[in-house]
């Protein structure tokens, strides 16, 4: 059986002499592994279209034990790791947390689209961190882990700004001052310049989002609940979060 679909490649992986494997995040079947045959051959069919984060129409053929790529057409090659090594990571990183907070199969296209469009503005941003930041509060929220920011997550108060907040990573949430004294485990104090910008990230597209800068040490401290927040609920550590690091 064929079936045809719109994806973008989370992985590809070299296999035998001539072969690749390659995750997909497809549009209408949610992740799929693949094989493609005679890819690494001089004259193969398939050109760059199974590279990493390049956006393509999919024929596939429904196998036994794998899916097989039967041709490709590149909509949108997104990065080229060679001129935009630092853009490319933060992008590498976006397809890395989608791959690791997937499951094969399970359709989302929202998450889809909101993929497509961080790699389409990650070109033009003008403070790549915080957009590629957005986009992972952005797909907690549309996985379902979207966090409590105006109500206490333990008992459900109102939560007025406060020069001491504190945000529980496994709980999903602020705890209010109530709370806190009870137990402190598992949470860490936070700004209320971090809780009104996580808030004002939910509610703010990626395009507007990616014409917006703020200032480096509040970065730091977005990045910080952020990586927490996804490592947590993905329970693996992410190799390109390491890299950027570096940078
Ligand atoms: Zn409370």
């Amino acid at each position: 059986m064929l079936y045809k679909t719109e994806g973008i490649v989370l992985k590809s992986m070299e296999y035998e002499e001539a072969d690749k494997i390659v995750t997909i995040y497809t549009k209408n079947y949610g992740k799929i592994t693949a094989i493609a045959k005679g890819v690494r051959k001089t004259k193969s069919k398939f050109g760059s279209s199974l590279e990493i984060l390049t956006h393509s129409i999919f024929l596939l053929y429904k196998g036994r034990n794998i899916d097989i790529v039967s041709q490709t057409e590149i909509l949108e090659s997104f990065f080229s790791a060679s001129k935009e090594i630092i853009k490319f990571a933060f992008a590498a990183n976006c397809v890395e947390i989608v791959n690791k907070l997937t499951e094969e199969r399970e359709i989302n296209i929202g998450l889809f689209n909101l993929l497509k469009e961080v790699l389409h503005y990650l070109r033009e941003s003008n403070d790549p961190k915080l957009l590629t930041l957005s986009f992972k509060w952005q797909t907690m929220s549309i996985l379902g882990y979207r966090p409590s920011l105006n109500h206490c997550c333990r008992c459900n108060k109102n939560i007025e700004d406060h020069k001491k907040m504190y945000f529980n990573i496994k709980e999903g949430g602020l705890v209010c001052d109530n709370c806190i004294v009870k137990d402190k485990e598992g949470c860490v104090k936070v700004s209320i310049y971090f809780n009104k910008l996580v808030k004002k990230i939910l509610i703010t597209s990626l395009s507007t989002i990616s014409n917006a800068t703020i200032p480096d040490e509040k970065i730091k401290e977005l990045e910080k609940i952020t990586n927490l927040y996804i490592a947590y609920h993905s329970e693996k550590s992410f190799k390109t979060d390491r890299f950027l690091k570096f940078l």
